[in-house]
């Protein structure tokens, strides 16, 4: 409401984009606008846009980092996310009151509002990395590409047709029993240069080389 009101500045009459979250999209026409209350007429009759068919699976970062991760994450479209325990992810991280539902979701309705979505990814935690991949992800890789975003690696493809999983190291980077373990997996190793790129950013770069 306060974003109808000081970033819109909608006047009666005006069609906002609406969407139900997890439903259609559709407009809302401005019935009734005063301080405190906004009345919207909706329709929503417009299937959201496509998912992009992508598993992030993606070292626990700080909570701040993770934060805006999410509603990357949810801009782009992912279908799923895991939130995984590496050597080098600090355990505090976990305890974070940010990884609590309510807060992982209002990131993701962040990144929902920001690019005109109403379906988020679904957010997995797997808190013990050796369990992960050897048991739940050879079950989630099924028809999907395998890519881990490593510094030191051979280029990262373009425009790759479908579905990806992506693995992203934490600040530390992955070690080097984590690479062989992923890649045993089914994950290659890629590279967007040796420049060491921030978390959302490799994320961000990487997706955008990829889809
Ligand atoms: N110091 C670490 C880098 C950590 S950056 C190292 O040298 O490995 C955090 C994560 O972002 C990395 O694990 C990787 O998954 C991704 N990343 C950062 N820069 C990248 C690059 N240039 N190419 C591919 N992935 C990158």
């Amino acid at each position: 409401m306060t974003h109808i009101h000081t970033v819109l500045r909608a006047q009666l009459g005006d069609r906002l984009v609406v969407g139900m979250r997890g439903g259609n999209m559709g407009h809302g026409v401005v019935t009734a606008l005063r301080e405190g209350v906004v009345e919207l007429e909706i329709t929503v009759e417009t299937p959201p846009p496509p998912r992009a068919p992508v598993l992030l699976v993606l070292a626990l970062p700080r909570p701040k980092v993770l934060r805006r991760v999410l509603q990357h994450v949810a801009a782009f479209g992912l279908e799923d996310v895991v939130l995984l325990q590496t050597w080098r992810v600090e355990k505090s991280f976990w305890s974070s009151p940010l990884l609590g539902a309510k807060e992982v979701d209002a990131a993701l309705r962040l990144g929902l509002e920001q690019a005109q979505d109403t379906r988020a990814p679904k957010v997995h935690t797997a808190r013990r990395f050796k369990p992960f991949v050897e048991d739940t992800l050879p079950g989630m890789l099924v028809d999907r590409r395998g890519l881990l975003a490593h510094p030191h690696a051979p280029p990262c493809p373009r425009n790759v047709s479908g579905a990806l999983a992506l693995a992203v190291g934490p600040e530390g980077g992955w070690t080097e029993y984590e690479r062989g373990m992923l890649r045993d997996a089914g994950f290659a190793p890629v590279s967007l240069g040796r420049r060491i790129l921030r978390t959302e950013s490799a994320i961000s770069a990487l997706l955008g080389r990829l889809l």
